[in-house]
């Protein structure tokens, strides 16, 4: 049997008669879809502005521009995410700060972030990674003594966890999403930034386009072409409708899509429950978790193995993810103590994520599962680690 890492949901029948009513309208970019979108995620996250940008990195890079971070600035990012989180923090000029993770939850938390703050540090962005939020509140409530340090929220695998009821963009400047092609919500490539800043929103307008002062919709008033102005360094960001058109639709049903992502997490977290060479990510209590992958970690000696094993058999298992500051660009460019971030790199070293989406069929599921136990544990027996 075959089991896809991930399956995406569209049925091709809706989602052509999305983008042909798209196709019908004289602009095929960001105009009435896109703003409609934005209506539906300010109302789903409860908070007064939200930006349809074409990437998490384009609505990130954005954003770092629209308040001002650049050179001479640090930014705190968790050693334990993809890539993206750090290389944003790069593209604007600013200097990446890695800061470890919790050894259970693999969340940034104050204790893991207190190392490294210091006067340069401007933002820190936590990744809600693998679907589970963040402490938030927490995150706040210690930065209150760091009075110059920005909250912005990676949400790339979090669009419907919550933690204690509380939605991302509550507790940050900012929160931006991915619509990448593997998220929980997707249009193949996309994102968002929401934010309660008015002020904020306004600069986000204008860094996701050029810069410029109007969007295009705008600069046409009944008939009359206006002047625009360009008003600060923009990049180009912004979410074509062609793209948007396919989200309102899974946005409404992502709260059902979550309860199946749960059921498949839990069958899992059951199954593998008495192998004692592996062992699960910490699910926080009083939380949605939005799973959006299901990491798994076993010893470091049997991890490249146990992917060869399993891919061999049909089951597209990948790794999310080795930690960022042992890739050769970071590694490189980073004068980095050894053995640094070390729950970061040895979580990074064992990892690897076996396929979960909504459409997953029992089947399918039980064939990983079996293939799990049937070819991980003698790699588990034959290097002693059982
Ligand atoms: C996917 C992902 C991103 C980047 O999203 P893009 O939309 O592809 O730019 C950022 N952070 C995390 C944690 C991700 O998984």
């Amino acid at each position: 049997m075959q089991v896809p890492f991930f399956r995406h949901g569209l049925s091709p029948e809706v989602a052509a008669a999305q983008v042909r009513a798209v196709v019908e309208t004289p602009f095929l970019t960001s105009g009435p879809v896109g703003k409609q979108v934005e209506a539906q995620l300010r109302e789903f996250f409860a908070v007064d502005h939200a930006l349809l940008t074409s990437s998490w990195t384009n609505g990130m890079v954005a954003t770092l521009l629209a308040l001002g971070i650049g050179p001479g600035d640090q930014v705190v990012v968790p050693a334990m995410t993809f890539i993206a989180t750090a290389n944003v923090v790069r593209l604007v000029g600013a200097e990446v700060i890695f800061a470890d993770v919790d050894p259970l939850t693999l969340l940034l938390t104050p204790a893991t972030l207190a190392p490294v703050l210091n006067p340069r540090v401007k933002a820190v962005i936590p990744v809600h990674l693998y679907g589970q939020m963040c402490d938030m509140p927490a995150l706040a409530a210690f930065l209150k003594d760091w009075p110059g340090v920005l909250l912005l929220e990676d949400c790339a695998h979090c669009f419907e966890g919550r933690y204690r009821n509380t939605p991302p963009g509550i507790h940050s400047s900012a929160a931006v999403f991915s619509f990448y092609a593997t998220k929980n919500v997707t249009c193949g490539e996309g994102g968002a930034v929401i934010t309660r800043d008015a002020a904020l929103a306004e600069r986000v307008a204008q860094t996701r386009l050029h810069g410029m002062s109007a969007g295009a919709a705008d600069r046409f008033n009944q008939g009359q072409y206006r002047h625009w102005d360009m008003v600060r360094l923009g990049t180009k960001a912004n979410l074509p409708d062609l793209l948007a058109a396919l989200l309102p639709e899974q946005i409404r049903h992502v709260e059902t899509q979550r309860q199946v992502r749960q059921r498949l997490a839990e069958t899992y977290r059951d199954a593998f429950a008495h192998l004692s060479w592996l062992r699960l990510p910490r699910w926080q209590p009083e939380q949605n978790h939005a799973h959006h992958l299901f990491p798994i970690h076993v010893p470091g000696v049997m991890r490249d193995a146990a992917l060869t094993a399993l891919n061999g058999a049909g089951v597209g298992a990948t790794v999310n993810y080795r930690a960022v500051h042992t890739l050769s660009h970071y590694r490189d460019t980073m004068n980095l103590a050894a053995g640094a971030f070390p729950v970061s790199h040895s979580w990074g070293e064992g990892t690897l994520s076996l396929p979960l989406f909504p459409s997953m069929r029992e089947e399918e599921q039980d064939y990983v599962i079996q293939q799990v136990k049937l070819k991980l544990t003698p790699l588990a027996q034959e290097r002693g680690v059982a």
